[in-house]
C-alpha cells in the first residue's frame, strides 16, 4: 500500500544540512532553510498544509506554511500517518487541558500555551465558561472552525471570543479583530485566584483580560508582605497589589498609566472588602516622585510591558530595566522585599540577576535572591523552544547593609 494522506500534503523541502533542529524537537522552520527551488515559497497560500521534508526527500513532520514569515513552518505533528486535522486539535487540547485540570481547583486558567502544548499560534484562556481565543498565525487562522468546534467539544462554553489584536498577526499578514466567535461574550468576567475575586475586562482589557502567567509569582511574595506596605508598579487591575492585601499587607498602592485599569483597581479592592490606593502616571515619573517625597516601601513589585520586544531592542530594554529597578530599589525600607519581572522572552535571565546586583551597588544595598521564578506552569515551557520561557521573575531582600 502506497503511502496515506500525507501523501496528499505538498511536500516543502528543506535545503541540504537542515532539518537537525526540527527532528531534535524544534517546531520552527525558518524561510532560509527552505529548498526553494523544488520547494518554491510563492506556490503556497498562507496556512496550507505541508509535509516537511528533508533534503533527500525523507518525511520530517507534518505543519503549516507561511511564505511571507521568516517562520515559514510550524510543526503540527511527526506522524507521517496522521494529517492534522479536527482529531489532531482535539487530542492536542485534551491533554493541555488535563494537565489544567491538575494544577488548578477551579477553571481559571491559560488552557493552551501554543508551541508548548505542541499547537503553534494558538492560546486560550479560561474564565469558567468563558473563553478568550488568540490565534496568532495564518496556519491556525486557518484552522479557526476546528479549534472552535474542539473547545465547544471539550469545554461547552457559553461564550467565546476572538481576541486577534497581537502585534505578531502583522508578522504573519492577518487583519487585526476582536469580536465574539460564540454566544453573548459579557464585557467584564469575574476571575477567582486563591481567595482572592477580580473583575477583568476581556475585549477591552490587555492581552486576554488578565495575566494568568503571574499566579505563581504572587504566591511567592505571600511569606514576606504580612503587614507590609506594598507598591504594585505596573499594576493593571491589580493582580499583585490585591493579592498580597489578601496575604496580610497593611497598605498597597498599586501604579499604572492606564485609569482604566485604576478604576478596576479600586473596584477590584472594594469587591475584596479593603482599600487600596492608586497612582496614575509614568512609572519612572512616579517612582522619581516617590523617592522625592521619601516614601518608603516594605515591598515593591515592578511588572512592566515588555521592554525588549525584538532582541535589537535589548540594550534599550536593558536599560529601561536597568532604571527601574534601580528606582524600586531606592523606595525600599531597610530589610525590604523587591520582585523584578521581564516578559521579555529576548531578556536573558542572567540579564536581569546582574541588574539587580548593579542597583544594589548604585544605592548602597546588599541584595539577596530568594526566589527565581517564572510563568505559572499553564505557561509551560518549550525545552527546544527558548523563547516559550519568556517571563523571569526575581525576588529579592534589599537590606540596608553592604
Ligand atoms: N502586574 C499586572 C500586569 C502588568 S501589565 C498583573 O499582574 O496583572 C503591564 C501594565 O503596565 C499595564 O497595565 C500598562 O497599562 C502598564 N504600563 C505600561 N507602560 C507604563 C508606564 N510607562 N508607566 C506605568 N504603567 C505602564
Amino acid at each position: 500500500m502506497t503511502d496515506t494522506v500525507t501523501e496528499r500534503l505538498r511536500p516543502l523541502r528543506l535545503k541540504r544540512r537542515e532539518g537537525k533542529r526540527i527532528r531534535a524537537g524544534h517546531l520552527w522552520v525558518f524561510s532560509n532553510e527552505i529548498d526553494t527551488d523544488s520547494t518554491p515559497l510563492r506556490l503556497f497560500e498562507p496556512g496550507d498544509l505541508v509535509s516537511i521534508r528533508g533534503a533527500d526527500g525523507r518525511f520530517i513532520a507534518n505543519g503549516y506554511v507561511n511564505p511571507h514569515s521568516l517562520i515559514a513552518a510550524r510543526v503540527l505533528n511527526r506522524d507521517q500517518k496522521r494529517p492534522p486535522d479536527r482529531k489532531l486539535l482535539f487530542a492536542r487540547v485534551r491533554q493541555a487541558l488535563a494537565l489544567r485540570e491538575k494544577l488548578y481547583p477551579e477553571p481559571f486558567y491559560r488552557v493552551v500555551f501554543g508551541e508548548a502544548d505542541l499547537l503553534p499560534g494558538l492560546v486560550v484562556d479560561r474564565y469558567n465558561d468563558v473563553l478568550v481565543v488568540q490565534l496568532t498565525t495564518a496556519g491556525m487562522e486557518r484552522l479557526k472552525d476546528d479549534v472552535l468546534a474542539v473547545l465547544h467539544e471539550l469545554l461547552n462554553p457559553v461564550a467565546v471570543l476572538w481576541k486577534n489584536d497581537t502585534g505578531v498577526r502583522k508578522l504573519e499578514g492577518l487583519e487585526n479583530y476582536v469580536e465574539p466567535a460564540w454566544g453573548e461574550v459579557p464585557d467584564i468576567v469575574e476571575v477567582r485566584e486563591g481567595r482572592a475575586r477580580f473583575d477583568v475586562p476581556l475585549a477591552g482589557g490587555q492581552k486576554t483580560g488578565w495575566f494568568y502567567d503571574q499566579r505563581a509569582n504572587r504566591e511567592l511574595l505571600r511569606p514576606y508582605v504580612n503587614g507590609a506596605r506594598v507598591l504594585d508598579v505596573y499594576s493593571y487591575v491589580g493582580g499583585f497589589g490585591i493579592q498580597c492585601r489578601k496575604h496580610g499587607a497593611e497598605a498597597v498602592t498599586c501604579v499604572d498609566s492606564s485609569e482604566r485599569a485604576l478604576e478596576f483597581v479600586r473596584s477590584n479592592a472594594k469587591k475584596n472588602r479593603f482599600k487600596v490606593e492608586t497612582i496614575r502616571g509614568n512609572a519612572h515619573e512616579v517612582l522619581r516622585d516617590l523617592h522625592r517625597e521619601k516614601t518608603r516601601f516594605d515591598t515593591v513589585i515592578l511588572d512592566p510591558p515588555a521592554f525588549v520586544k525584538k532582541k535589537r531592542d535589548l540594550d534599550a530594554g536593558r536599560t529601561a530595566y536597568a532604571g527601574i529597578i534601580r528606582a524600586g530599589m531606592q523606595l525600599l525600607e531597610r530589610d525590604g522585599f523587591l520582585l523584578a519581572c521581564s516578559c521579555s522572552s529576548h531578556m536573558p535571565e542572567a540579564e536581569l540577576i546582574r541588574l539587580v546586583q548593579r542597583a544594589a551597588k548604585q544605592t548602597g544595598r546588599h541584595a539577596q535572591l530568594l526566589a527565581v521564578g517564572g510563568q505559572a506552569p499553564d505557561h509551560p515551557v518549550h525545552p527546544a523552544i527558548p523563547e516559550t520561557r519568556y517571563l523571569k521573575s526575581l525576588l529579592c531582600r534589599v537590606s540596608g547593609q553592604r
